[in-house]
């Protein structure tokens, strides 16, 4: 159905009318199974026998039994703005599909070696940023926030060697593999890889695949077909980042070859997570000077990267109008879902226009005074309508990264909205039930901090992957309380705050 590239050789190159190139998995002499996320194994069909067995352990570090059916994919996307041309699956080689429970899931390696895409990169991938794609996977997910997963972080027991390192030093480091699971890695760029080498036919394959494969309930023969694939796109596109928001995650590479067709998040690299509610903060060190990809800029960088899918798309399409009328949607509901996102996080069930001010207010507040995004939403679950400002005051104080030198015009301006917010809570006393509930599954206690992993990651160089069990399992019920993990229930540390590695990456991994 899609076409393969003709050629085997491995040297990067361009690679013409071709939507994939067979390549085979580095094979790893003392690779070892680190970790396997369970409940993604039995979704998988695996039973807790076979993840013992030296078959699954080869299928997961690139020994399966795949070769001849594995393969690169080819795309190219726009990188901060700009459009770069080729680039594909530079460490990522697909090892097939599973079928359980009528889902097929594709697995595909991320760090098993070079295919013709790898460019200036080596294909491979360090333990570290390994780690942090295993955890942050699983976590997304447990969150309810589509995603790619993780089923497996294998060592590969291989040295890989990096001079980017996030230090500025070179430096030897673990290798490491991945196994990524999802329905599907096609990205936007793969559709504009086609678009822009005027390799028309190509695309339309692509599209045409994508639809019967993803899209099903989309009729092959109905003359709007790529409009409506479209209109889906840009809905679950959407959707995926307005979780990002309600959630705190930074993606910082939001560049089009990372963006999923499915609205997955995909692709971690130097993501990250608020400790402060900071809507100008990047965790990434290259994307330091414009921010492009900050926080606050995600929902609008989404409809950027949907404007140029809609220009991927319009060879196929031709209807500049009806195009335009997908992205205006985009842009219609995305304050109208921000309200919404808004409303949850604060558990009010009823809206009046006035909240719309209640909720300004309060996002000018969380940035006039460092407070931490994920305490602060979580601490004011407590406050109800019969709570006074003062009371509610201390409650969230928790969440003020330095509480004893708040000036006073803040504490005041804190105490006014506080008020507010208690006021309004009256009208919704009958409510009250209802709002712990929605504030607890809308507000995470749990995430999965820079600091939280840099710790893993420390420990895990050592050899030691204690730490990365404990937080792979906190990360399972980020809506619930834990009291045993409480101990990750706390502001970044001061130690982290400006500590490479700890607050901020670069894309180099
Ligand atoms: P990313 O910034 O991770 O989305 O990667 C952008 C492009 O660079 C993709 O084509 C990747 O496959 C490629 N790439 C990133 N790291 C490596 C690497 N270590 N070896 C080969 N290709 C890489
Ligand atoms: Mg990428
Ligand atoms: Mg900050």
């Amino acid at each position: 159905e899609l076409t393969a590239d003709p050629s085997r050789v491995l040297e990067p190159r361009k690679v013409s009318q071709s939507h994939y190139s067979l390549v085979d998995c580095q094979q790893f002499k003392n690779a070892e199974l680190i970790h396997v996320s369970k409940e993604l194994s039995q979704k998988l069909g695996f039973n807790n026998n076979d993840l013992e067995t030296e078959k699954f352990e080869d299928l997961v570090v690139g020994k399966g039994d795949y070769h001849d059916k594995s393969f690169a994919m080819n795309y190219g996307g726009h990188q901060f703005g700009n459009w770069a041309g080729q680039l594909g699956d530079g460490r990522a080689i697909n090892i097939g599909e599973i079928e359980n429970d009528q889902k097929i899931w594709q697995l595909q390696l991320k760090g098993a070696g070079p295919t013709p895409y790898s460019r200036r990169g080596d294909g491979y991938a360090v333990l570290r940023s390994s780690i942090r794609e295993h955890l942050c996977s699983e976590a997304m997910h447990h969150l309810g926030i589509p995603t790619t997963r993780s089923l497996s972080l294998a060592v590969t027991g291989e040295q890989v060697y990096r001079d980017m390192f996030y230090d500025g030093n070179a430096a030897y480091e673990k290798g490491a593999v991945v196994c990524r699971v999802a329905p599907s890695f096609i990205r936007f760029g793969n559709f504009q890889i086609f678009a822009a080498n005027g390799e028309i036919k190509e695309l339309q394959q692509l599209v045409d695949y994508t639809i019967r494969q993803h899209f099903p309930h989309i009729d092959a023969n109905d003359p709007d077909k790529y409009i409506t694939f479209f209109q889906e796109v840009a809905t679950s596109t959407l959707t995926t980042i307005m979780h990002w928001q309600r959630a705190g995650f930074v993606h910082g590479v939001m560049n089009t070859d990372n963006l999923s067709i499915l609205g997955l998040t995909i692709d971690y690299g130097p993501y990250g997570w608020l400790d402060d509610y900071d809507p100008n903060w990047t965790p990434n060190t290259t994307d330091n000077q414009h921010k492009r990809y900050r926080y606050g800029a995600q929902p609008e960088i989404g409809l950027w990267n949907l404007w140029q899918l809609a220009n991927a798309l319009f060879p196929l399409i031709e209807d500049a109008k009806a195009l335009e009328r997908v992205l205006d949607s985009y842009k219609v509901s995305y304050p109208i879902q921000r309200r919404q996102m808004m409303q949850a996080k604060l558990g009010l069930q009823t809206y009046e226009p006035q909240d719309e001010s209640l909720f300004e207010d309060l996002l000018e507040l969380l940035v006039a005074y460092e407070t931490d995004m994920t305490l602060f939403y979580r601490e004011l679950i407590t406050v109800n309508h019969t709570t006074n400002a003062e009371d509610a005051w201390q409650t969230i104080s928790k969440s003020y990264y330095d509480v004893e030198d708040m000036p006073a015009p803040i504490q005041n301006r804190w105490m006014e909205w506080l008020t507010l917010y208690v006021k309004r809570l009256e009208k919704e006393s009958a409510f009250a039930k209802a709002r712990t509930k929605q504030m607890q599954q809308t507000n995470p206690k749990y995430v999965l901090r820079n600091y939280i992993a840099q710790m893993v990651i420390d420990q895990a160089e050592a050899g030691n992957y204690k730490m990365l069990k404990e937080v792979h399992e906190m990360l399972k019920n980020p809506y619930d309380d834990q009291p045993s993990m409480d101990h990750w229930y706390v502001k970044r540390p001061d130690w982290a705050r400006n500590k490479p590695g700890s607050s901020q990456l670069s894309c180099s991994s």
